[in-house]
This record gives structure tokens, C-alpha cells and sequence, in this order.
């Protein structure tokens, strides 16, 4: 049976046209790119297309682009690049509900040698810009803030935020991996000085993600090797990958717009029929400043883990937080940042959808969930507790 998969920040199918792209480059033409022969270098001319392509979806130009392995990768060279590039300064700006491939290296960094900020959301998951420009100095050397947030779409005025940075002399990094393909992006009209992106998040295969580096911006490589990348990232190219990740920038470009409003439309008819027929559900984060195909849903006094496993046996896929943080009871690092209660934080699902998301498919989640979480309220002392105690229904 094939599922119902509404997941997809944590990782997307691959498109069938990109799979068709990169095959070839498996079996018939495995060159290295870098040779000097005609075998490699027709490689290296589809490499040259493909660089292309992931350039017009950003509106930059190709020799902005550094291939890397994954967001994470992209995001450590950004964050590695503006600190060894700018030795005098120290201090670090991020937020407090960044990923952990931001927040996990900025924490390190504050224990060796940097000082870090991490500024604060409000209840909508929005960024304090008061508390943020209150510590933005002369010291400050890189500012590093998503664009859009992986568990609640939340997203952040970054481009507005980059002009600011720019103009004290910092560098200005976001985080876009659930950015990119989902929302139209002009690196041209804005100045953010490096973009993370990850093409397992825009149908392009896991293993391939990319940096963009506006041109003139200092940088230091993180993988230090051979000339790949004009020396800004060292190691033999992921080719097929590569190729693969320009065909599916090349099918985001194309449709964004559209199957922005039609995956919209999915998410919104989900959501308002959960809040609708299920009590005690509401939404985590501003409803409307963020992703058009993300939706976390808080159902107070239930567990997110018990809430997946049962929609598993309808072969439902969703999401208890962000995926790296699922598996731990604790509940995500966003939502506690948002102040979202621990009873609704527990119970919160994100669905997270995406082109290949049907009608029919919203239908089938609208008909099997509220019974899910009925039957799992039944069986909670703290929904027994909080119906004798309950003033209303707060959806
Ligand atoms: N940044 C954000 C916002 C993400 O959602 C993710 C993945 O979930 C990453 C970074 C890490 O990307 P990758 O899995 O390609 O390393």
C-alpha cells in the first residue's frame, strides 16, 4: 500500500524526472569531471547545466554555487567561512529554534573561543527583532538565521534582517534548506551572503546540498582538498546527484507558484477540518506568515509518539517535532522556545506536504484522525482531568 506521506521536511521523494536525469551517470558516463579527456569532460559540461539551473531557481549566478554533501555541510562552511575569514570579530547571532545542524554548532562555538546570541520567538514562533538589533555590534561576525522554520513554517523577514547586517560589516547567512523550491527566491534583489539548501528537501536525491556565496563575500573553505569548486570546496564531485538536484531546481522554477496555492489548499483544508472536529487542537505558530505546505497541529493531553503509531497502522506519515529530535520524549527545542504548553508541545503533529499530496489523501487523514485521538484521550488520566476542569474548546 503505498503511503500517505505527509512528511516532507523531513525528506522528499525523489521526482521521477530527476531520477531519469541522473541515471545515465551511474552506469554509461562515469568520467570524472575533472578529467582532461572528452569522456570527463562531457560530464563536466552536464555538471556546468546543472550548476545552471539551481542558479536561475535562486536568480544568482553559477559561480555562486558550491556543491556540498547536505544542508548541514552547507550550513558548517558558512558559519566556519565568515569566522576564519573575519578573525577579529567574536560574537555569533543565531535564534533560539534554528536546526540542530545551526544551533548545535553556534553552542559549540560558544564554548571555544565565540560569543553567541541566541535571540528569542515570540508565542507565534515569530523572531524578537527588538531583542535581536539590541545585540547586533561591531564584533558581531556572522548573523545566521532560517528562512523558514523546519517544524512550524514559521518564516523569518531575513532579507530585511540582511541589509541591516550588510551595513555594520557582518555576514549575513540563512539557513533555507525548507526554503528553497517552496518559496520564490531572488538572491539578485536581496543581500544575503550565503543561502544553505539540501536536495533531499526538493526532490532531488539525500547526499547533495548546496552553498550560495555572493560573489565578493570572504571565504575560507571548510573541506580543504582539490580545486573542485574553484577551490571552495574540495573532493571529486557527487555527479549524478548534482545533476539531479539542477533537474529538480529546474521542476521548482517551473511550477512554484501554482502548486504553491494547490498544496496550500491541501494544508489549509487539513488543518481546519482537524481543528474543527477534533477539541483541544490549535495550530503551533502564525498561521499566516509561513510555509504554504506546513502544519503543526498541537492536540492537548495525548502523546505525539502514541498519535504516530496509531496513524502508522493506516499508513499515515507525519511528524512529532522535527525529525532529528523525534525519538526523545522531550519535546522539540522549537515549540518550548514558542512557550507552547508541555501538554500541547507533547501532542503536537506536523503534517508537512507536497506536490505529489492528494484531495483524496486529506480526506482520508480528516476521517482517520479524530477517532485516533479520541480513542488515545480515553485512555489519558490528564484528559480525564482536564474534561472536569475544561471551560471551552480551544481550537
Ligand atoms: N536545516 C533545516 C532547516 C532542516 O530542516 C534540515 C533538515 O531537516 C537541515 C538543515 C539539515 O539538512 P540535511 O539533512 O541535508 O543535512
Amino acid at each position: 500500500m503505498k503511503p500517505i506521506y505527509m512528511d516532507n521536511n523531513a525528506t522528499t521523494q525523489v521526482a521521477p524526472e530527476v531520477v531519469e536525469e541522473m541515471m545515465p551517470y551511474f552506469g554509461q558516463f562515469y568520467g570524472n569531471p575533472s578529467s582532461m579527456h572528452t569522456f570527463g569532460g562531457n560530464v563536466g559540461m552536464k555538471l556546468k547545466e546543472a550548476r545552471a539551473k539551481l542558479a536561475d531557481l535562486l536568480g544568482a549566478r553559477p559561480d555562486e554555487i558550491v556543491y556540498t554533501s547536505c544542508g548541514t555541510e552547507s550550513n558548517s562552511t558558512a558559519i566556519y567561512a565568515a569566522l576564519r575569514s573575519n578573525p577579529d570579530k567574536r560574537h555569533i547571532i543565531t535564534s533560539k529554534v534554528e536546526h540542530p545542524a545551526v544551533k548545535n554548532l553556534v553552542e559549540y562555538l560558544s564554548h571555544n573561543g565565540y560569543r553567541a546570541t541566541f535571540v528569542p520567538v515570540d508565542a507565534k514562533g515569530n523572531l524578537d527583532l527588538d531583542y535581536f538589533y539590541d545585540h547586533l555590534s561591531e564584533d558581531t561576525a556572522i548573523v545566521s538565521l532560517m528562512w523558514a522554520n523546519n517544524e512550524t513554517g514559521v518564516i523569518f523577514p531575513v532579507e530585511e534582517i540582511a541589509e541591516k547586517v550588510n551595513s555594520i560589516g557582518a555576514v549575513f547567512h540563512s539557513d533555507s534548506v525548507q526554503t528553497v523550491g517552496k518559496l520564490p527566491i531572488d538572491m539578485d534583489s536581496n543581500q544575503i551572503d550565503m543561502l544553505s539548501l539540501s536536495g533531499h528537501k526538493l526532490h532531488a536525491p539525500k547526499g547533495v546540498g548546496a552553498l550560495y556565496v555572493r560573489k565578493g563575500t570572504k571565504f575560507a573553505p571548510f573541506l580543504l582538498g582539490g580545486h573542485q569548486e574553484h577551490g571552495r570546496r574540495g573532493g571529486t564531485e557527487n555527479v549524478a546527484s548534482i545533476i539531479a538536484l539542477g533537474k529538480a531546481a529546474e521542476l521548482a522554477a517551473r511550477n512554484i507558484e501554482a502548486e504553491n496555492e494547490r498544496v496550500k489548499f491541501l494544508r489549509d483544508k487539513l488543518e481546519n477540518a482537524l481543528l474543527e472536529k477534533i477539541p483541544n487542537s490549535m495550530v503551533n505558530g502564525d498561521t499566516q506568515n509561513r510555509l504554504p505546505n506546513t502544519s503543526s497541529v498541537a492536540f492537548e493531553y495525548v502523546e505525539g509518539e502514541a498519535i504516530l503509531l496509531m496513524m502508522d497502522e493506516y499508513n499515515i506519515c507525519a511528524s512529532s517535532g522535527s525529525a532529528c529530535t523525534s525519538g526523545s520524549l522531550e519535546p522539540s527545542h522549537v515549540l518550548r522556545a514558542m512557550g507552547v504548553p508541555f501538554t500541547a508541545a507533547h501532542g503536537s503533529i506536523r503534517f508537512s506536504l507536497s506536490i505529489y499530496n492528494t484531495e483524496e489523501e486529506v480526506d482520508l487523514i480528516i476521517e482517520k484522525m479524530p477517532p485516533v485521538i479520541e480513542r488515545l484521550r480515553k485512555m489519558s488520566p490528564f484528559w480525564g482531568r482536564a474534561k472536569g476542569a475544561a471551560c471551552g474548546v480551544a481550537t
